[in-house]
């Protein structure tokens, strides 16, 4: 049966309806249910716990096997089909697997979950018992890690250009020859894992290969015999999650038992991804009694808590669509609260799993964002303990590499500004004024420890006290309207109107920003306060953490291991803080009222805006070339990297020039020149793209633009993903274009409208072969689609690079033509998602008639690129994907 959007919102909000993925479904109907309903979603993560499943009907269909017509009434049909399969699989299941399952179903279902009486007459009832969260103490069943001898250190032994092409042959099968290309790229990347002959000479190698080289094998083969003649200390490193997946996919051609592969390669993520038990412990607790969904979801993630062998909340068998009703942050470890030994949990810990199996583990899969955190910790570890750094990175591979300048730039980047003050604060005190909270005051961490020390508890109360001047929470209220207390929330407040003062646009959806110069009085003084207070913060830490130290070297032969590490762990948090954060606020307000801020360095404020409503407020700063610390922190202190990517460089693939790609990577800072190789790719894009230039699409008029992009993705039957470079007019154009295209029978998935992650909604695009996707930034290069399911790529305009006060310092050093080299290889990048395979088809749209001919290089020499009308566009897409 069909109905209308009203009497569909009737139906929903009524409860009695079988749905995939109720928030997405209420967000698509504007209207939220009255009571719960039935969320085949919720079902299959409570039969088939911890298994990824696109979160549509069409992904639950695939993921139990089913092979159904892309149309409205099969998904209707499927759903059904779906939520009577996984309940008989249910009662299919033995007695003692049922046994286990009924005390949390019996207490989902008094949460007000649906699916409870369904469930229970599959699986049967559970005794009577006067526990209210019977099933959902999942904490109670965890298998404990085994520590073990610190792992060998890593050897020297060259890899071979003989190995590696073998290796490569046996990892493409024996079906299929290794491609010409591919098996060269084995051969360049070799270089890389010789042996290093000096000090501080990394060997480096910079591939540039097109896609469809099948650069994950090349690179895999002399990476894998590398790390099994020399390892532990390979790190393969993405940007993208999606990417980390694929690479373990690789990885199980290697090791297709899945016992050894779990112990020669593992994902690492940064420890905000991983279930923390300790929190998911007390938000069962203090959440789980009320009925409703937040009590729905711990239960279902207490499922999932159960048959998850990594913790990994970010990964494809957490179902993701929880967290629209139980904030990840409140079960991971997002807020540094961790308490280490002192935890009850902490000898099953995930994230204590996790870092001890990449300790031995010979492949460490990680991001670029990790490995540039952990090169601080690297640094702290050393300098303080003397000890060796706790897991080896001593060769890389960067893949995605075009991406290590951003990361770098995140990476390395500074901020002193209320959220990062609150924090600081919260780290020393605690909460303060009944802020609900089991984060531990610095007091409350290690006051047993220092019991007998007196310089040592001194030193603890005085920070304990100078913490006050910081900004507390509540801040940016005061901040922005007045009342600010203390020397903190005055320097905010004053750096609030300094960027009013100098914003022209104060309504902006996006940041607001201000240069550094010629201050105010005000602001100059409140920075000179807050100068001082840091002072009066970082001094009694610094002796803190000197006692600290002193108290393992004279009790080491004694001390527990678990204390040991526990007082480790506070002297590391507690050196961090001293040694390095306050000092570089400090340095950071210095340089500003000095007016003497270094070359390397471009500092502002800020007020950042989410939403279009103030989220932050402070003083940043970034390296005009963060690539310069990445090299001496990372590139350096490794024996060998590859960095590589389809997009490495500004230049066509048969031209030696590799200044781009060396301005990008940080190989610019190292002392031996890398190795370079490109390899092009084996697209014929004469015959498998188009690129329409569209040159009467007025777009200052939001109806012109939304109405090209309905006729385009109509024009291709859908398949299309349309790209963005400013979020309101992405919404202006979703708002304008869901209805016809949802008549056309083409699903419309919205990034900042649709209530998914981005990997949800590429999923989702992925799993359906007539979609169409929105997006910005993210989904310009974070998206993997190949064959039919994306046909299309249109951009709203020529993705220029924001004209920020950073982006004119980095022109400034850069050079002119740094905007056009940003903006091609955005272009490239963009280009890159529509190809994927050689049966791939695919048009790229530009809907700006002033797109500069010499932007045209960033797309493969071969691509017939075509400046018309849209009407012609239309007729040529249909043509093209046609024949
Ligand atoms: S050890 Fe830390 S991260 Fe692990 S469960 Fe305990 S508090 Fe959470």
């Amino acid at each position: 049966m069909r109905v209308d959007t009203a009497e569909a919102r009737k139906l929903f909000r009524s409860g009695d309806v079988l749905v995939a993925h109720a928030v997405f479904v209420s967000g698509r109907l504007r209207s939220p249910p009255a009571r719960a309903v039935f969320d085949v979603l919720e079902l299959f993560a409570f039969a088939r716990p911890a298994q990824p499943c696109v979160p549509s009907p069409l992904g639950i269909a695939r993921a139990l096997g089913l092979d159904i017509a892309q149309d409205a009434e099969s998904y209707a049909r499927a759903l059904v089909d779906c939520a009577g399969l996984l309940l008989e699989e249910l009662a299919a299941l033995s007695e003692e697997a049922k046994l286990k399952l009924r005390a949390l179903a019996a207490s989902l279902g008094k949460a007000g979950w649906r699916w409870g009486p369904p469930v229970l007459a599959a699986i049967g009832e559970p005794e009577p018992s006067n526990n209210p969260i019977r099933g959902f103490e999942a904490w109670r069943a965890m298998r404990e890690w085994e520590d073990s001898a610190a792992p060998d250190k890593p050897s020297s032994h060259p890899v071979e250009a003989s190995e590696a092409t073998a290796r490569l042959r046996l990892l493409v099968g024996d079906y299929h020859e290794a491609r010409p290309e591919q098996g060269a790229y084995a051969e360049a990347a070799t270089y890389a894992f010789g042996p290093r002959e000096a000090e501080g000479s990394p060997r480096i190698a910079l591939i540039e290969a097109g896609t469809g080289t099948g650069k994950t094998l090349a690179y895999l083969a002399p990476a894998s015999v590398w790390a099994e003649k020399n390892g532990p200390g390979l790190w393969l490193s993405t940007y993208t999650r999606n990417l980390q997946r694929q690479i373990m996919q690789e990885i199980a051609r290697l090791y297709p038992d899945p016992v050894e592969r779990n112990e020669k390669a593992v994902v690492r993520k940064g420890r905000e991804n991983y279930l923390c038990l300790l929190n998911f412990e007390e938000s069962v607790k203090r959440n789980a009694l009320a009925p409703g969904q937040r009590s729905v979801a711990l239960g279902l993630a207490a499922r999932w808590v159960t048959a998850t062998t990594d913790g990994d909340v970010s990964g494809a068998g957490f179902p993701a669509f929880l967290a629209a009703s139980m904030p990840l942050r409140e079960i991971t470890d997002r807020r540094g609260e961790c308490i280490y030994s002192a935890c009850p949990h902490y000898r099953t810990c995930f994230i204590e799993k996790a870092v001890r199996r990449a300790r031995h583990a010979p492949i460490v899969v990680a991001n670029h964002a990790l490995v540039i955190a952990q090169a601080t910790a690297d640094w702290m570890a050393s300098e303080e303990t003397n000890d060796t750094p706790p897991e080896r990175r001593t060769r890389y591979v960067f893949d995605e590499g075009h991406h290590l300048f951003d990361a770098a730039d995140s990476g390395f980047a500074m901020l002193i500004s209320g959220k990062e003050m609150a924090e600081l604060r919260r780290w020393i005190r605690g909460p303060e004024r009944g802020a609900r909270s089991r984060m531990k005051g610095l007091s409350e961490r290690i006051r047993d420890l220092i019991d007998d020390d007196d310089t040592a508890r001194e030193a603890l109360d005085e920070a304990v006290a100078a913490a006050a001047a910081l900004a507390a929470d509540g801040w940016l209220n005061r901040a922005s309207q007045g009342g600010a207390f203390g020397a903190g929330e005055a320097f905010l407040a004053s750096a609030y109107a300094h960027v009013r003062a100098r914003t022209d646009d104060a309504d902006t959806f996006y940041n607001m920003e201000a240069g550094v110069e010629a201050p105010g009085e005000d602001l100059l003084a409140a920075s000179r306060e807050l100068g001082h207070a840091l002072h009066a913060i970082a001094q009694p830490l610094g002796r803190l953490a000197k006692a600290l130290r002193k108290y393992i070297a004279d009790g080491a032969e004694d001390m527990e291991p678990s204390t040991k590490a526990r007082i480790d762990a506070a002297a590391r948090g507690v050196e961090r803080r001293a040694k390095i954060i306050i000092p570089t606020w400090m340095q950071m307000l210095d340089a500003f009222e000095t007016g003497t801020v270094n070359d390397n360095f471009v500092d502002w404020f800020e007020i950042a805006r989410e939403d279009g409503r103030d989220a932050d407020v402070g003083l940043e700063r970034h390296w005009v070339d963060p690539t310069i610390p990445l090299a001496e922190d990372v590139l350096l202190r490794s024996h060998g990297a590859v960095i590589t990517s389809a997009t490495l460089r500004d230049a066509p693939n048969d031209a030696d020039d590799w200044a781009s790609a060396e301005v990008r990577t940080g190989a610019l800072h190292l002392p031996e020149p890398p190795r370079r190789a490109s390899f092009g790719s084996p697209f014929t894009y004469a015959e498998q793209a188009r690129i329409l230039i569209i040159k009467d699409v007025n777009r200052r008029d939001i109806d012109q633009v939304a109405s090209a992009y309905r006729e385009l993705f109509l024009g291709a039957g859908g398949g299309a993903l349309g790209l963005f470079t400013a979020v309101r007019t992405l919404r202006a154009v979703e708002q304008r274009i869901a209805l016809p295209l949802s008549e056309a029978g083409i699903n419309l998935y919205a990034q900042h409208v649709d209530r998914l992650d981005t990997g949800a909604l590429v999923d989702l695009f992925r799993a359906e072969e007539n979609a169409c996707l929105l997006g910005t930034d993210a989904l310009r290069d974070g998206v993997d689609v190949p064959g039919r399911s994306l046909r299309l790529v249109v951009f709203d305009k020529v993705p220029w690079p924001k004209p920020t006060i950073l982006h004119k310092a980095r022109r400034a050093r850069f050079g002119k033509s740094y905007d056009d080299l940003l903006t091609r290889l955005r272009l490239k990048q963009a280009f890159g998602r529509l190809i994927r395979s050689r049966e791939d088809k695919g048009v790229f749209v530009i809907l700006e008639p002033a797109t500069p001919s010499r932007l045209l290089s960033a797309f493969p020499p071969d691509a017939p690129v075509l400046r018309c009308g849209l009407a012609e566009a239309i007729a040529e897409i249909r043509a093209f994907l046609a024949s």
